[in-house]
């Protein structure tokens, strides 16, 4: 591994935040982020680092404190204000205690910041306070990992750190640990060594230095002799990984997702979001004869605990020939794995005599051989870390398992860290999004109505693709989004008259979030022309093309993944009031739009027995593109209106916006009694009522 510190980089960084840090903050938060940066140092929010230096209080004395990390920071973005400065002394003076609840630690931590409205420093604050080192860095390395899950980990890590490392047996994090810690250093310093390294047993490394950069580096030199250390001692040639099997994102993931959300009794139409991981190394990791004991042993270090649980589910050999028997043995196996589960929430309880809040029994790792790993997650934000971190739990598990034998911390631990007082104080009852758990479609999504629906859905926290024929205007549309919204967005450039473009558009959605619940299918054109004429003849060939046999493929590709969930489902239509009060001469796009309403009744009646829900909006003269070009000026004249009167001409006076129409899509979104319904947004039309 080799050290990134740069020092021009380091000297600029600290001239850019002169205003809000001291050069020792500047450097601290400098080198946590060269930290940050290797995922194979510390991944999402895992490791913390500190400085010890000195800031004036309000009466201008200066204090000597301790800059540690914040919770909610992650290393790799941290700034100044993610170190917050605490009072170092009377953080010291704790260690006369015998012990400390955490609570009482956290109220410690909190009572002597400077800042009040600081973030809570990091629970392993203490830890940091009561060592020597003017920096510290902590982290939990893959490699280091690899060699501190050992059964005989502390020889072996002697033999690659040298006498010099000082080694802490497993002890949960928090008060206990911090003692245990620095005792152990006072020790190894009284028998006369200058200790520059701790390991600590199946949990990660600290190293210190005087220098931000004395301490990186050897933090970045430990973890290069572990690296070197697995690569001489690996004892079987690493497993070749075969390729993996292709063209089954489409027909496994809907099946896994639809088996999650039914045995979670998730609403219909809802479920979990998935991410799915295939490199070399995870596929070659599902290959091994000794995989099974491997995921059986559990988390590489106990912090991962709260993303993974404490294993992961493996499915052995998946028949992936048989989707219906696949489907069941997916249930199968999430069912078994819930009832070990709870077996051992129950056996904990009752053995360490505590009251807990009972943790869903659900897995958020599922491993398919030949497949790779799906991370399940509330959103894709959270999915996405949880494969992150298991990726890293494969890694320290083939190295370990690789060189000597995988003996991490066991279940009595991982419990206290999943069931830990801090972490139970978050368990909150929350009332979820009234879209949280959907994965939604929407076409012509760069503009009009489809871009006003993809808003009104994400922030009633769905995720949703964006499907458009138009990539520049998509782009554009999905870069403006993508600011607050990224992981909750895939945009897909796709012509949706095209069933090959739409097949792929959907088996990108699919693999990207793992299912599919709403489809907004909202693309469209409005063509004019006399159907008595050759070019309205004409005219009406492509509008069904456009307004009818498109929406089609969707409503097709849609029910695919929806029958494969098993879970309800929901189509949506726009349709037009043009389907039921056509106007002069605007025939091809009335007669296209007026069948498909009678296709989503079509479809309302053959998929309803499916839990299949299909409906439509008939929205009316929406200021949009598809007025552009003199449409509107020519149906406002046709009526012989201007063009404001145009907008307005309806029993509410109201122009009527694409944002109202946004609003009855999310309405019937969650209208889950409703099937084979027009609902109009059009200010209100007597010769337009639904009949
Ligand atoms: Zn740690």
């Amino acid at each position: 591994m080799k050290s990134r510190y740069v020092d021009t980089d380091a000297r600029a960084y600290a001239e850019e935040v002169r205003q809000r840090a001291s050069e020792t903050l500047a450097l601290r938060t400098y080198t946590s982020r060269l930290l940050g940066a290797d995922p194979a140092l510390v991944v999402h929010g895992g490791g913390n680092t500190s400085a010890k230096g000195v800031e004036r209080d309000i009466l201008g004395q200066p204090t000597n404190v301790l800059y540690i990390k914040g919770s909610g920071w992650d290393l790799a973005t941290i700034e100044p204000a993610g170190l917050p400065a605490v009072r170092l002394e009377p953080l010291q003076k704790l260690r006369a205690l015998d012990a400390m609840t955490d609570e009482a630690m956290v109220n410690e931590l909190r009572l002597n910041l400077l800042d009040a409205t600081a973030p809570t420093p990091s629970v392993e604050t203490l830890l940091h306070a009561f060592l020597p080192g003017r920096f510290i860095d902590h982290t939990h390395a893959d490699a280091v990992l690899a060699l501190a899950d050992q059964p005989d980990a502390e020889k072996v890590c002697r033999s690659v750190f040298g006498p010099n490392m000082v080694w802490v047996p497993y002890v949960m994090p928090g008060f206990a640990l911090a003692k245990q810690c620095a005792a152990a250093y006072d020790a190894a310093v009284a028998s006369g060594r200058t200790p520059a390294v701790i390991v600590l047993e199946r949990h990660g490394i600290f190293t210190l230095g005087e220098t931000a950069k004395a301490s990186y580096e050897a933090m970045i030199d430990a973890v290069t002799l572990a690296e070197r250390y697995i690569d001489d001692a690996r004892r079987t040639a690493s497993f070749a990984a075969s390729p993996r099997l292709q063209g089954l994102d489409g027909p496994v993931l809907p099946r896994l997702r639809g088996a999650l959300a039914r045995l979670a009794g998730q609403p219909r139409e809802r479920g979990p979001v998935l991410s799915v991981r295939a490199t070399d190394a995870i596929l070659a990791f599902l290959k091994r004869p000794d995989v099974n004991d491997l995921v059986e042993a559990g988390c590489a270090t106990p912090d991962h605990v709260i993303r993974t649980k404490p294993t992961a589910l493996l499915v052995t050999a998946p028949d992936y020939g048989d989707l219906d028997a696949l489907a069941k043995r997916f249930e199968e196996e999430i069912v078994r794995y819930a009832r070990i589960y709870d077996a051992y929430v129950d056996a904990m309880i009752a053995e360490k005599r505590v009251k807990k809040t009972r943790l869903d029994p659900w897995p958020r790792v599922i491993l398919l051989p030949g497949f790779g790993l799906c991370a399940v997650g509330k959103t894709q934000r959270e999915a996405d870390v949880t494969a992150d971190v298991y990726e890293h739990t494969i890694d320290v598990m083939s190295n370990a398992a690789d060189v000597g034998r995988y003996a991490p911390v066991g279940r009595s631990d991982l419990f206290d860290m999943e069931y830990w007082s801090l972490e139970q104080a978050k368990v909150k009852k929350t009332t979820p999004l009234p879209l949280a758990g959907a994965i939604a479609v929407v076409t012509g999504a760069a503009s009009g109505i489809g871009l006003a629906t993809v808003e009104r859905f994400l922030g009633l926290g769905a995720h949703v693709a964006m499907l458009d024929r138009d990539g520049a205007a998509l782009e554009a549309a999905h870069g403006a989004l993508a600011k607050s919204h990224a992981p909750e967005l895939l945009p897909i450039v796709a012509d949706v008259t095209s069933w090959k473009d739409v097949s792929a558009a959907f088996a990108d959605v699919v693999a990207r979030f793992g299912g599919i619940d709403v489809v907004v299918s909202n693309a469209g054109t409005a063509p004019e022309g006399r159907l008595d004429e050759e070019s309205g003849d004409d005219a009406l060939r492509r509008s069904l093309d456009v307004n009818l046999l498109a929406h089609n493929h969707v409503a097709r590709a849609a029910a695919d993944v929806m029958l494969a969930q098993r879970t309800g489902g929901c189509l949506l239509f726009n349709a037009s009031k043009s389907a039921f009060n056509p106007g002069p001469g605007f025939g091809p796009y009335a007669v296209a739009k007026s069948a498909l309403i009678a296709l989503m009744r079509q479809h309302a009646i053959d998929l309803g027995g499916h839990g299949i829900r299909a409906n439509a909006v008939n929205a009316d003269r929406i200021r949009t593109s598809l007025f552009a070009g003199g449409v509107a000026e020519s149906r406002a004249a046709a009526r012989g209106l201007s063009v404001d009167d145009y907008f307005t001409a309806n029993l509410l006076r109201r122009e009527v916006t694409a944002r109202d129409v946004a609003d009855a899509f999310a309405y019937l979104a969650g209208a889950r009694a409703t099937t084979g319904c027009v609902v109009t947004v059009d200010g209100g039309n007597a010769a337009a009522f639904p009949r």
